[in-house]
C-alpha cells in the first residue's frame, strides 16, 4: 500500500533570526519537532528526540549551521517523543515544570521498546528517560539568556498531558508550544484533559500576541492553523456527548463519525483515545486521571486504522 506523505516545510527550518526549529516531516506517532533557540554562548533546546540518532542528526545539523553549543533543554511534557534523547545532549542542563519532572520520574523504569509492539518499524536505540536537573513550579518560569532573549515557561496543564508548557519568546511574536499544539496531525489528548486542552487554546493561546507557532507535531502554523486544531478538539467532545448518551462505545463511536477535513490529518486513529479520554471526563472522572486499559485502548486505535484504511 502507498502512504501518500503530507507535505509541509521540514528540517532545519528558521522561524526568525535567530530562533529555528526541526520539523519533522511526517509528524506522526514518536515524529515529533525540536525547537532550536540561539542564545549567544550556547543553544537552548525546547524537547529532545525518542532515539539517539535523530538527536544526532539535529546536533548536527546544528553545528552545520554554525550554532554554538545545546546546553539547557526545556522539556515541555514527559513524553518519549519529547525526552528519550535528553541524554544524547551531552552536558546539557535539562529543565521542566515540577508536574513533568514527577512524571518522568514516575516513568523512569519503563522500557521503551516495549512500544517496539505497537511500532515495529520504528528504532528505540538509546531510547531512554533522563529526570530534570532544574525544575520550576507555579505558572511562570523566566530565563533570561546571555544575549538578552527572554524565554517564559508557561505551565498550561493539564491539557494534552497533566504537564505540559509553553515556551513563550517575550517580545518575538514566536511560542513553542510543545505537543499544545498539533498541526496537519491528529491531537492526541488520551493522557491529559480535552476540556482543559480546548480551555488552554481558545483563552490562551489564541489570545496571544503570537505570529509563529512552533508545534509538537507538524509543520510551523499562524493562528489560523492552531484554529483548525481547536475545531478537531471540539468535534471530539460533541461526537462524545452526543456517543455517550447512546452508549455507544468509543471505538463504534469512531468508525461512525465523519471527521471532514480532519480524516487527512495524520494518525486519524486517534480519535478512539480521544474519545476514551472524553468519556473518562463524561463520566465525572478527575482532569488526566491516568487510564487503566491502555493496552485495549491501544488495540481499539489499531482496529480502527486497519478499517478505515481497507
Ligand atoms: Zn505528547
Amino acid at each position: 500500500m502507498n502512504v501518500e506523505l503530507p507535505c509541509w516545510p521540514s528540517g532545519f527550518i528558521q522561524v526568525k533570526d535567530g530562533f529555528y526549529a526541526y520539523i519533522d516531516p511526517e509528524g506522526g506517532w514518536f515524529k515529533s519537532n525540536t525547537g532550536i533557540i540561539d542564545a549567544g554562548d550556547y543553544t537552548v533546546l525546547v524537547d529532545t528526540q525518542y532515539n539517539e540518532p535523530r538527536m544526532k542528526n539535529i546536533l548536527r545539523l546544528i553545528e552545520e549551521k554554525g550554532l554554538p553549543e545545546p546546553r539547557i533543554i526545556i522539556n515541555t511534557h514527559h513524553h518519549g517523543d519529547h525526552v528519550w534523547a535528553n541524554h544524547a545532549v551531552h552536558g546539557a542542563v535539562v529543565v521542566s515544570h515540577m508536574v513533568t519532572a514527577r512524571l518522568i520520574e514516575m516513568s523512569k523504569d519503563l522500557e521503551p521498546s516495549m512500544f517496539k509492539a505497537f511500532f515495529p518499524e520504528l528504532d528505540f536505540t538509546g531510547s531512554r528517560y533522563t529526570p530534570p536537573n532544574i525544575v520550576y513550579e507555579g505558572g511562570v518560569g523566566k530565563l533570561n539568556l546571555p544575549n538578552g532573549v527572554k524565554l517564559s515557561l508557561v505551565y498550561m496543564g493539564p491539557a494534552h498531558t497533566p504537564g505540559d508548557t509553553m515556551v513563550v519568546v517575550e517580545g518575538e511574536g514566536i511560542v513553542y508550544t510543545g505537543d499544545l499544539v498539533f498541526y496537519k496531525v491528529t491531537p492526541f489528548a488520551l493522557d491529559g484533559y480535552l476540556k482543559g486542552w480546548i480551555d488552554v487554546v481558545e483563552k490562551s493561546l489564541l489570545e496571544m500576541d503570537v505570529e509563529h507557532y512552533v508545534p509538537g507535531h507538524g509543520p510551523v502554523t499562524g493562528k489560523s492553523g492552531v484554529e483548525e486544531m481547536l475545531g478537531y478538539l471540539k468535534l471530539v467532545y460533541e461526537i462524545a456527548i452526543e456517543a455517550h448518551k447512546k452508549g455507544v462505545k468509543p471505538l463504534e463511536a469512531a468508525l461512525d463519525a465523519d471527521l471532514g477535513k480532519y480524516s487527512e490529518w495524520v494518525d486519524r486513529e486517534r480519535i478512539v483515545g480521544n474519545l476514551y479520554r472524553a468519556y473518562m471526563e463524561l463520566e465525572g472522572e478527575p482532569p488526566a486521571k491516568p487510564v487503566e486499559n491502555l493496552a485495549s485502548i491501544a488495540l481499539d486505535m489499531i482496529s480502527y486504522r486497519n478499517r478505515v484504511s481497507g
